[in-house]
């Protein structure tokens, strides 16, 4: 693109996003917490979905002090059902930086907001354009879309290659006296006009700049690399009712749904029946000499992660003697259960009974 193209798509963007524009609450802030934590609800949630839990998060915890007062808990409850929880997790982690190394001020400068726990390029730059008008070009999902479409480039942009062409095309773009608006432009023009599927090329306002346009491979753009392996597992939840107790126990390790609870679990390389898990020694371990009875066993359910299914089975169970514990496991009374951030697996279990 030479400067006398780069200078129209600018103009052409900035008149389109006037009109098209999505109205959405960050967007009339420059309270860079706010344009932050609506960066990081974004990075894996649809806007629609995503603008219930930023207007309730919000709510809950208005500024960098009130999130990192609160406690874990709290906060993946607030998440609960948002996925990828290290999100949340690492939100908390940064507010606490903020507090300490910047006195509750939330940082200014580029390489600072980077240094935040979770954030990376993409949310330092939009929280630096978005809420201070610095001159840095945001490149997310629909950007990639959008400029390798207009470039016409083959490169994919799951690779670094591709990242640093591509980031290095936006900054070229980048209209540096209204960077939030630009920035906002291209996020919007991805979403709305060049959309992943059959985008409405006849309409588009760029289509005289679009390269993919001219050489009919709008569908075979952007090129990704490859596919991430998507791993089976199995896990064998028991629900158990003990009078109005059941049993809860906080997953630790690096691993799915960290620091979020849930029931006992057996997690086996296969699907079994209860009569095999019974003669499994983690079955053993758990249970031990345990009287119980199963009452219901769920329908397997197939739970999609983004590198795993879980193939679930959840098994509701009775245990007569109410002074029974389970290793490991905290007794809480049934009553407080929703108090508990579980995975979204789970609050679905929850919710259907
Ligand atoms: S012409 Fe089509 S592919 Fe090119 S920028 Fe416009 S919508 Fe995207």
């Amino acid at each position: 693109m030479n400067s006398k193209q780069t200078a129209a798509i600018r103009k052409i963007l900035n008149e389109w996003y006037l009109i098209n524009k999505r109205t959405l609450p960050w967007r009339e802030t420059k309270d860079p917490y706010k344009i932050w934590i609506s960066e990081i609800i974004l990075q894996q949630t649809r806007v629609n979905q995503g603008l219930d839990y930023y207007n309730r998060f919000i709510e809950r915890f208005p500024d960098v002090k009130s999130l990192a007062e609160a406690g874990e808990d709290e906060v993946l409850k607030y998440w609960q059902g948002l996925g990828y929880y290290s999100r949340a997790r690492n939100l908390h982690k940064a507010a606490k930086q903020i507090m300490n190394k910047y006195n509750g001020a939330f940082p200014t400068v580029y390489h600072e907001v980077l240094s935040l726990s979770g954030v990376g390029e993409y949310t330092a730059a939009a929280v630096c354009s978005l809420a201070y008008h610095q001159p840095y070009a945001v490149v997310d999902g629909n950007v990639y879309r959008v400029l390798s479409r207009l470039t016409g480039s083959s490169t994919p942009i799951d690779t670094s290659v591709g990242k640093k062409e591509f980031s290095a095309v936006a900054q070229q773009l980048l209209f540096i006296t209204s960077p939030d608006v630009h920035n906002q432009a291209m996020m919007d023009f991805g979403a709305l006009q060049c959309t992943p599927a059959n985008p409405d090329c006849e309409i588009c306002v760029l289509q005289d700049f679009c390269e993919a346009y001219k050489l009919n491979i709008v569908g075979q753009l952007p090129v990704k690399q490859g596919k991430t392996n998507v791993k089976n597992r199995y896990f064998n939840y028991f629900f158990i009712k003990n009078d109005d107790y059941t049993y809860l126990k906080k997953r630790t390790g690096k691993d799915i749904w960290q620091n979020l609870y849930e029931f006992p679990l057996i997690e086996t390389d296969k699907e079994m029946n209860f009569q095999e898990l019974t003669e499994t020694e983690s079955f053993r371990q758990l249970f031990g000499e345990t009287e119980l009875t199963v009452q219901k066993i769920s329908h397997p359910v197939k739970h999609i992660l983004s590198h795993r299914i879980i193939n679930a089975v959840f098994y509701k169970i009775n245990i007569s003697d109410e002074n029974e514990t389970i290793k490991d496991f905290e007794k809480l009374l049934l009553s407080e259960l929703n108090q508990f951030p579980v995975s979204r697996l789970t609050e679905l279990y929850l919710e259907k009974g």
